[in-house]
């Protein structure tokens, strides 16, 4: 393998800011497009760009074989989350610099480093005549900003994906160094924004304190009442129902991933941890839904003193599911506890901005013993059975719209550092997956 090709390309991939999330970097999209679709072509793909909306478009790449092989489906994104705080990079985040056995940079390890390796194990095999298998890749350009259009887009494309005998999803890491693992579950998503507003304008605290209704209060208040924080049980009405119950033998499988709570304290690097409601043994994050709240935009923080009230207040907020829990369903259930809570006359607005189905998959399934065998081979260590508690809402809505069993694996390590300053992926792993990937689409 030419290592100094691969690591350029990397980079040029990597110096592309293709933050879904900025509208004002709509132009960089299109560049890490570009670039994907030259090498993609280069390889005799023949590829499609599925546009909607003015959203990042997909990339759907197929490269026919023959008749007798199989079909692979190969699913990565190349949208990249926003790189702030940029003063907290070592590195400078669009630019690829390897450091102490590790290349840095945005979207390496999430999933830029994946699409790459993706491409040169499929590239080695043709070069080596070794692609017997007909190839489809998708490349999401969404994923960061909640896939909003890629169930929409696939539709147009559903009848060559629905030839696709196995799915790949390279976008989550690996249990250990060289301890490769499979996730075989990944919790949903309802994400909410709220914009609550008390009045016309912003008022004088000294003169209308205690008068009128405080929005950063208000909303204060609300968002309190929906968890109980010590246990981090969520105290909407109904949101329980018909969760699965984790059966004996997951529980085993669970047993070998078990962080406990001094590890996954240091890991997070935080200075405090929610030491109850963990079952014996169990990561929380993992079987329980969650509620978060991620941002909250109100009233004066500059410098010095302002006294104001302000009149209004935005905030984001999110659940996690699990198994049996539909999105839908939640949506109402927050919907309606919001209503019934806030304040007579305070004016707002709730809106869904992504939704995603739990997702789980068979681990007796032919594929995924047969892919799990393959990364223990290349890596020398057993592969781990795990699941995790983010959300990528392309696996569920592949294995919903084809019945075909969604592989979700990859290659970067624990302190990969996705969505934070100094993300990173480890280089050898980064070479060994390219072997392990090569092996699983080449023996299927
Ligand atoms: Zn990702």
């Amino acid at each position: 393998m030419n290592k100094n090709k691969t690591l350029q390309l990397l980079s040029n991939f990597v110096s592309i800011q293709s933050v879904s999330a900025d509208p004002k970097r709509r132009k960089q999209i299109t560049m890490a497009v570009d670039l994907l679709t030259r090498e993609l072509r280069k390889m005799k793909f023949e590829v499609r760009l599925i546009k909607k909306n003015n959203a990042p478009p997909l990339l759907y790449a197929a490269r026919h074989s023959s008749k007798a092989g199989k079909t692979i489906g190969i699913y990565a994104h190349y949208d990249v989350q926003p790189e702030d705080p940029v003063d907290e990079w070592k590195t400078p985040p669009f630019e690829l610099t390897a450091q102490n056995g590790k290349l840095y940079g945005r979207g390496v390890a999430d999933d830029k480093g994946h699409v790459i390796q993706n491409i040169y194990a499929i590239k080695e095999l043709i070069v080596a005549n070794k692609l017997k298998n007909n190839v489809v890749f998708i490349l999401e350009g969404e994923e960061e900003v909640g896939s909003l259009h890629f169930e929409e887009m696939i539709q147009s494309v559903k009848k060559t994906l629905s030839k696709v005998d196995v799915f790949y999803v390279t976008d989550v890491g690996m249990h250990k160094k060289n301890v490769p693992q499979i996730m075989y579950a990944l919790r949903g998503l309802v994400y909410f924004e709220i914009k609550l507003c008390v009045g016309e304008r912003d008022l004088h605290s000294g003169i209308y304190g205690n008068a009128v209704l405080n929005p950063i209060l208000v909303l204060s208040k609300l968002i309190s009442q929906m968890k109980d924080t010590k246990s981090g049980r969520i105290l909407i009405d109904h949101f329980y129902d018909g969760v699965k119950k984790i059966g004996e033998k997951e529980r085993e499988l669970l047993k070998k991933t078990y962080t406990g709570n001094k590890e996954l304290q240091k890991e997070a690097q935080t200075f405090t941890i929610i030491e109850t409601n963990h079952e014996k043994g169990y990561l929380l994050p993992k079987i329980h839904p969650s509620f978060d709240i991620h941002g909250i935009t109100s009233g004066y923080t500059g410098v010095g003193a302002k006294t104001v009230i302000p009149k209004e207040i935005k905030a984001k907020f999110s659940f996690r599911l699990v198994e049996n829990q539909n999105p839908d369903t939640i949506e109402h259930l927050v919907k309606k506890y919001i209503k019934k809570a806030i304040p007579r006359g305070v004016k707002y607005t709730l809106k869904t901005v992504a939704k995603f189905v739990p997702f789980y998959t068979d681990t007796d399934n032919s594929h995924v013993k047969k892919t799990a065998a393959q990364l223990k081979e290349i890596f020398g260590n057993e592969t781990i059975y795990n699941r995790t508690g983010g959300s990528i809402g392309a696996a569920e809505v592949l294995q919903r719209h084809f019945g075909k069993p969604v592989i979700l694996f990859g290659f970067t390590l624990p302190d990969e550092k996705a969505h934070s300053p100094n993300e990173n992926i480890d280089e050898e792993m980064f070479w060994k997956g390219i072997e392990a990937l090569k092996s699983i689409y080449s023996k299927i």
